[in-house]
């Protein structure tokens, strides 16, 4: 080998060892709603990763719980802010934007996760819901994924990053006992799809992912009584609810986060919706008749 090539290739290993530091550096998150279920394992996915990042949930105890998890993970204490607050709240927003960027020194990615719904018994029609149910709906899963957006904007643009929200796969069908809650992300996913549009001229990429049933506490927070959930979880794996054959856990829905925060795997993904389900989709009924 030549001196210059030998020079070439010196410099070749430098660069590449460089650009993997960088990458694994450059990964400064937000995992709003990351107390507990698929943001828990999706900030320990992360982290695993190098990253560095904010977690944020109303309980503090949770909250201290996804911290522990997260150095068990390999985080160093530094590695990670913890804020405690209410996602619906306007203050908290500016807070944990603001509060990430002073400490981490900029942002790379933001992860919507919060979310939930109000369980009504199965088969109650929507009209006997209370409308009230329906703002509040929108104030969790839609009105705070709009003002950190705002908010992120300008930091992400720098950084040319990423947004990624958690919709869910009840955006796309008659989701009977959460119409609500099924009504709200279908809203997300067309915030999802405008931000897309939008930000994209600011190198900013906008995706969704939308779960199928995941093993998590969300449907005891929305109300569920024991015996609800028993039967839900029953009846998903027991029939072919779940083509797949399990339900889906939290770590499933992190390795595709993780997939769609990376540039390097994911830049063509602009406004997309991902079905993460398990093939929950393709049992969906046929609404009309050929014979
Ligand atoms: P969990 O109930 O396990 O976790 C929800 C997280 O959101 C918690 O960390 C909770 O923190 C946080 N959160 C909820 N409300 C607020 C609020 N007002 N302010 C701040 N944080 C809040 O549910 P999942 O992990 O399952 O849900 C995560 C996302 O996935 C949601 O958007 C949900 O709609 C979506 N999803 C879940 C599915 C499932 O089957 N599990 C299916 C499809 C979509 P804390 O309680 O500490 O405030």
């Amino acid at each position: 080998i030549s001196l210059p090539n030998f020079l070439i290739f010196i410099i070749m290993i430098c660069e590449s060892v460089c650009n993997n530091q960088n990458s694994k550096l450059a990964k400064k998150l937000i995992f709003q709603g990351s107390s507990n279920g698929i943001g828990r394992e999706t900030a320990k996915i992360f982290v695993k990763e190098g990253a560095k990042v904010t977690i944020t949930g109303r309980s503090q105890s949770a909250l201290e719980e996804t911290k522990k998890l997260c150095l068990e993970a390999g985080a160093k204490p530094d590695d990670i802010l913890e804020l405690i607050g209410d996602i619906t709240c306007e203050v908290f927003n500016e807070q944990l934007i603001a509060t990430t960027v002073e400490k981490f020194g900029r942002l790379d990615v933001l992860v919507n996760n919060a979310g939930g719904g109000t369980f009504k018994a199965m088969g109650t029609p929507i009209l006997e819901m209370p409308l009230n149910d329906f703002d509040k709906m929108i104030d969790l899963n839609v009105k705070p994924v709009l003002r950190l957006s705002k908010l992120a904007a300008p930091h992400l643009e720098k950084t040319k990053g990423a947004i990624i929200n958690v919709s869910s796969i009840a955006a796309h069908f008659r989701f009977n006992g959460m119409p609500f809650y099924a009504a709200s992300k279908s809203a997300l996913d067309q915030i999802t799809v405008q931000l897309a549009g939008s930000l994209i001229k600011s190198g900013i990429r906008v995706n969704s992912v939308n779960p199928g049933p995941v093993l998590t506490n969300f449907v005891a927070t929305c109300g569920a009584t024991l015996e609800q959930q028993a039967k839900m979880y029953e009846s998903m794996t027991a029939n072919p609810a779940v083509p797949l054959g399990r339900i889906g856990m939290p770590a499933d829905i992190g390795q595709v986060i993780l997939f769609l925060a990376d540039r390097s795997k994911s830049e063509i993904l602009v406004g997309q919706i991902i079905t993460a389900d398990g093939g929950s989709m393709l049992q969906r009924p046929v609404f009309f008749k050929v014979d």
